[in-house]
């Protein structure tokens, strides 16, 4: 197979692996550590592709991530949430990942649902041309990865819209925004050469999209129905090569299967791939109506019933079983306040409000203060800004957990991180039948080395400050090899196995170790002797030791990463005896006290006391 990055995928780094965005679908996708390992590796030029990855590379290019060949995986329609890997919640994102630029304060139609209106009429009779360079300014101060070109509609005023593109084409994907009402073809040479991902607002093919959608006469006298020029801008998109989106506001008045069928249906036919549904929200003209038919008692609510949700969830899988070429996205964006960032089109800073109707103002271009830009960043809601984006709703969602429904990425198994070789897992068990066990032991390719016996010495300060917190230093004299060992505190699983951070080594001399020891105030504070026998499999790593501990009795340590060390556990079933959770020191002091020995006496345990 030979692989490389799809053109135009941009990938940036985050605290929980990344994200990548695809300009030709406008969509982000999160990615867990080690799936963007693999994206970040991609190129943009073919490159032979490791075996071992294959089943990755094809998972992400049916996404349209990367391109295949030898063979060749064709792009498929993807309508679930945006999570490579397996996500337990959503990701915080640390930079923006889509700002939203007003060209214009002008739009040629009056939608009823607008919640764009209050921040454009106040900029509307002062509007020049000039105030873009403020736009730009804002824009680049912004590291998002995406920049939306909006408004207003930028087809009513295409010079601004093609200054704007200009100045902010580069290292960011573009989008434009459009009712498709306008002068398309005057910024069709410049969206071709910036490869603007085009999204053109559809709300129904039947004349539904007119009572929804209607014309503002003052901008277009002379057409009346807002969907010809709708359609008619898809398909000029679709057949000038541009990706284009539809995107649909879901109300009262396109809640209806059959009109979002044939909507879905004709998309299709125009050519069109990805289709965004949006739920409307009480915001803006929207908020007007609902209070209003709330006080009057009359009219018609412009809000969906709850049951828009279960429609659309049965069309989104109408359509998956049909295997339609459409994905469909569907955003709620009423309960993600302050998750959008918006540049007026005078290039101040605003996000929609929650405990303010309307927007909030956060960065205002007229005072000449670029330095206070990031200033009230702490109001934008970075969680509720990736959920926006990331095709996360809970309403769709409720009823899987994330970590089930995120996008299956197969990876090769992964080598043991570095911290592997430094974790300890154990678990002791007592021995009932010691014949049983080695026979077992064996039978699970386990065989034993000669028994032999080892002194450990433990250190502390005379205030016993590291068994307090749980630290270990431990002197192990095998023969005339001498090995050290610092362990950390303990962590338990329920299964009363630890796990603690151990780092051992040999020591050249006996003597030099202990004198260190003791330039840091650390005596021996307790001992004990034991016989080791050794098990080892050379086809496993998990080491299985068998130690006869001086009066206390013969006991069986498991140790190793722990899933290996619990599967040998279970196979030794019966023949382990009870799992004792505590160390050797503390089962002796406790099988001493209970002869009688008070615990001040007791320093250790020596086969030669015994
Ligand atoms: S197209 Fe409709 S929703 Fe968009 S700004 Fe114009 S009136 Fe508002």
């Amino acid at each position: 197979m030979r692989v490389r990055l799809k053109e135009g995928v941009r990938v940036r780094e985050d605290t929980f692996g990344g994200i990548c965005y695809v300009p030709h679908r406008d969509d982000f996708f999160a990615a867990v550590e080690d799936v963007f390992k693999v994206l970040k590796g991609l190129r943009p030029d073919w490159s032979v592709a490791d075996p071992a990855f294959e089943p990755t590379y094809t998972a992400l290019a049916k996404l349209g991530i990367c391109e295949t060949s030898d063979p060749l995986i064709r792009e498929e329609a993807y309508s679930g949430p945006a999570f490579l890997g397996e996500f337990l919640e959503i990701p915080t994102v640390s930079e923006p990942l889509v700002l939203n630029c007003f060209c214009t304060a002008h739009c040629p139609l009056k939608c009823i649902y607008c919640h764009a209106d209050d921040l454009m009429q106040q900029f509307r009779p002062e509007e020049t041309l000039d105030q873009l360079d403020n736009v730009i300014s804002t824009a680049r101060t912004i590291n998002s990865l995406v920049v939306v070109i909006t408004g207003g509609d930028p087809l009513t005023r295409p010079e601004r819209a093609t200054r704007l593109i200009d100045g902010l084409a580069g290292g960011r994907a573009l989008v434009l925004d459009t009712s498709g009402v306008g002068d398309l073809e005057a910024l069709l040479p410049t969206l071709k050469k910036h490869c603007v991902h085009v999204r053109v607002s559809l709300d129904a093919i039947s004349p539904t999209n007119s009572k929804l959608r209607p014309i503002n006469k003052d901008y277009e006298p002379n057409r009346q129905f807002s969907g010809d020029y709708a359609q008619e801008t898809i398909r000029r998109c679709v057949s000038e090569g541009l990706s284009t989106t539809v995107q649909t506001v879901i109300s009262a008045f396109n809640e209806n299967i059959t009109e979002l069928r044939d909507l879905r249906d004709w998309l299709i036919s125009a050519g069109v791939r990805h289709w965004v549904l949006h739920i409307t929200v009480k915001g803006g003209s929207a908020r007007r109506i609902e209070n209003r038919v709330a006080k009057q008692k009359r009219g018609r609510h412009v809000l969906p019933s709850e049951k828009a949700y279960e429609m659309l969830q049965s069309l989104i899988r109408e359509t998956k079983e049909r295997e339609l070429p459409l994905d469909i996205r569907c955003t709620d964006t009423d309960t993600t306040p302050n998750s959008v960032l918006l540049v007026a089109s005078n290039g101040s800073l605003y996000t929609e409000g929650y405990a303010h109707h309307g927007k909030v103002l956060l960065y205002d271009s007229s005072e000449g203060r670029p330095d206070t830009l990031r200033k009230l960043w702490h109001y934008v809601d970075r969680f509720g800004h990736a959920r926006r984006y990331l095709n996360w709703n809970p309403k769709f969602n409720g009823s899987v957990s994330l970590d089930k429904a995120c996008y299956s990425v197969p990876l090769p198994p992964k080598p043991p991180r570095a911290t592997e070789n430094i974790v300890e897992s154990e678990a002791k068990y007592r021995i009932s039948d010691y014949a049983s066990l080695d026979r077992k032991l064996q039978s699970l390719g386990f065989f034993p080395s000669p028994t032999i016996l080892q002194r450990d010495e433990y250190y502390d300060t005379n205030d016993k400050t590291l068994e307090s917190l749980d630290y270990v230093v431990r002197l192990r004299r095998t023969g005339a090899e001498v090995v050290c060992a610092i362990k950390g505190p303990r962590v338990w699983t329920p299964r009363q196995e630890y796990s603690r951070i151990e780092l051992e080594f040999s020591v050249l001399s006996n003597e030099s170790v202990k004198a260190e020891l003791r330039k840091r105030d650390l005596h021996v504070t307790w001992f004990f002797e034991k016989r080791r026998t050794s098990y080892r499999n050379p086809t496993s790593g998990v080491s299985v030791e068998l130690d006869e501990v001086p009066q206390i009795g013969t006991f069986i340590e498991i140790e190793g990463v722990l899933q290996d060390s619990r599967e040998i556990a279970s196979k030794l079933g019966p023949a382990l005896g009870h799992q004792e959770r505590k160390n050797y020191r503390e089962i002796f002091v406790e099988f001493m006290k209970a002869q009688g020995v008070d615990e001040s006496e007791i320093m250790g345990a020596s086969f030669e006391t015994q």
